[in-house]
C-alpha cells in the first residue's frame, strides 16, 4: 500500500516538473505575425505560416440541377450528379416538340391533318378533332322512278320518285306476210319500263288470197308476197268451166259505136289467163269500111315481147313471146288495141272483128280460149 502511494507521488511531480520547464519554454520564443489564407468551401481561413485556422470552411453553394447543367457550387464550379436532361411533350398540331421544364422548343407543329368537308361535318383535324368552315353541300344522285333524289354521302333524300310520270307512245308495227308486227305501246320515259306493254301481231298477209288459175290446175296465191295459199289441184271443170275457182279463159273483143269518119279504138282483152308465154293473133274485119291505123300491146302482155310484123292489113297476125314467167306476170286485162279510121262513105250498120288464137303456156302446153269476138256500129 505505501509503495503504491508512492509511484503516484512520483509521476505527479514528474508531470508538474515538464509543464513548467514547457511553459517556460514558449515565453522564451517571438509571437506568430499569421498570414491568413481566405476561407474555402472546404478549408476554413488558415495560416499560411503556422497553419493556425481561423472560423469553419464556407460549404458549398448548390445551384439547383438545370435541364442542361448538374448542380453546380457557385462558388467553386464543383458540380454534382448530372443535368436533368429534357422533359419533352410532343408536338401537336399546333406547338412544336416543347420541354415541359424549361420551355425550349425543338422541330416544329405538326399541323392539321385535314379531311375533306362533308356533308355532315366541315373539314375536321384526324388529330385534334379541330374544325373549320362548313360543310359541304349534299351529292345529290337523281330521283328515279322507284327512288327520290338521295344524297351519296349522308343518304338524305329530296323530293319523290319519278313514278314513271312521263311517258312516250311507240308506234306499232304492221305485220308483214313473214314477220310479226307489234301494237301500239307505252314506255316510261326515264326507265324505259313499258306502261302498256306491246302485243306480238302474227304475220298476215295484207291482200286476200285469190285463184291462181293455170291450164290444168288451180291454186291459190297471196298477191302481196306471191306465197301460195293452196297446193296445186286440177279443175273441176262442169261445160269446160272450172266450178272451184271459175276458170274460163276468154279474149274479149270490145264492141263500140262510131261515126262515119270517125278514128275509134278496140281492145282485146284475156280473162283467166292460164300463164300464156306466147301467143300468135290472127285479125279479120272488113277492109272498105275500116283501114287499121295503128296496133299497140297491152298492159296484161307486158312481161311478153311484142313482135310487131308493121304492115298490118286484114289476115294479119301479132304475135307475143317470152321465157319462164313469174306468177305475177301473168295478169288478166288488155293485151291488144287496135285503132281504126271509118271510111266517111262506109254504109250504116255493124261491122266484126274477128279473131283468131294459138298460145301454149311454160310447158309448151296449147292453151284454148273462148273468143269474144267484137262488133263495130257504125253510124251517122
Ligand atoms: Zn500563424
Ligand atoms: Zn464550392
Ligand atoms: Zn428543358
Ligand atoms: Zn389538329
Ligand atoms: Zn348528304
Ligand atoms: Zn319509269
Ligand atoms: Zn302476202
Ligand atoms: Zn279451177
Amino acid at each position: 500500500m505505501f509503495k503504491g502511494n508512492l509511484i503516484k507521488i512520483f509521476l505527479l511531480i514528474a508531470l508538474t516538473v515538464l509543464l513548467a520547464s514547457c511553459l517556460s519554454g514558449c515565453f522564451v520564443t517571438t509571437e506568430c505575425t499569421h498570414n491568413w489564407s481566405d476561407a474555402t468551401c472546404t478549408e476554413p481561413s488558415t495560416c499560411t505560416i503556422c497553419g493556425e485556422t481561423d472560423g469553419l470552411e464556407l460549404g458549398h453553394k448548390w445551384s439547383d440541377a438545370t435541364c442542361t447543367e448538374p448542380s453546380t457550387c457557385t462558388i467553386c464550379g464543383k458540380t454534382d450528379g448530372l443535368k436533368l436532361g429534357h422533359e419533352w411533350s410532343d408536338a401537336t398540331c399546333t406547338s412544336a416538340k416543347r420541354c415541359t421544364r424549361c420551355n425550349k422548343t425543338q422541330g416544329k407543329a405538326l399541323g392539321h391533318d385535314w379531311s375533306e368537308a362533308t356533308c355532315t361535318s366541315p373539314q375536321t383535324c384526324s388529330r385534334c378533332y379541330q374544325t373549320q368552315g362548313t360543310v359541304a353541300d349534299h351529292i345529290w344522285e337523281p330521283a328515279t322512278c322507284y327512288d327520290p333524289e338521295y344524297c351519296l354521302t349522308c343518304g338524305e333524300t329530296r323530293g319523290e320518285p319519278l313514278n314513271h310520270s312521263a311517258t312516250i307512245t311507240v308506234d306499232g308495227i304492221e305485220p308483214t306476210c313473214t314477220e310479226v308486227g307489234y301494237t301500239t305501246s307505252i314506255k316510261c320515259l326515264y326507265c324505259g319500263e313499258y306502261i302498256v306493254e306491246p302485243q306480238e301481231i302474227p304475220p298476215q298477209h295484207s291482200e286476200e288470197a285469190v285463184w291462181c288459175k293455170l291450164l290444168s290446175v288451180h291454186y291459190e296465191v297471196y298477191p302481196c308476197c306471191g306465197e301460195k295459199a293452196s297446193e296445186d289441184e286440177a279443175h273441176h271443170k262442169i261445160n269446160g268451166i272450172c266450178d272451184i275457182c271459175g276458170y274460163d279463159p276468154a279474149l274479149t273483143i270490145s264492141s263500140t259505136t262510131a261515126q262515119k269518119g270517125a278514128t275509134v279504138s278496140i281492145v282485146v282483152s284475156v280473162a283467166d289467163n292460164p300463164g300464156v308465154v306466147g301467143m300468135q293473133l290472127t285479125f279479120e274485119y272488113d277492109e272498105s269500111v275500116m283501114t287499121l291505123i295503128n296496133v299497140s300491146s297491152g298492159e296484161a302482155f307486158s312481161a311478153l315481147d311484142f313482135i310487131e310484123s308493121g304492115n298490118y292489113s286484114s289476115g294479119s297476125k301479132v304475135l307475143w313471146d317470152g321465157l319462164d314467167l313469174d306468177v305475177n306476170d301473168i295478169k288478166d286485162g288488155e293485151i291488144l288495141i287496135f285503132t281504126f279510121a271509118i271510111d266517111p262513105n262506109a254504109a250504116i250498120g255493124d261491122y266484126n272483128v274477128l279473131v283468131k288464137v294459138k298460145a301454149y303456156n311454160n310447158d309448151l302446153e296449147p292453151i284454148s280460149f273462148k273468143i269474144n269476138n267484137g262488133v263495130i256500129t257504125v253510124t251517122e
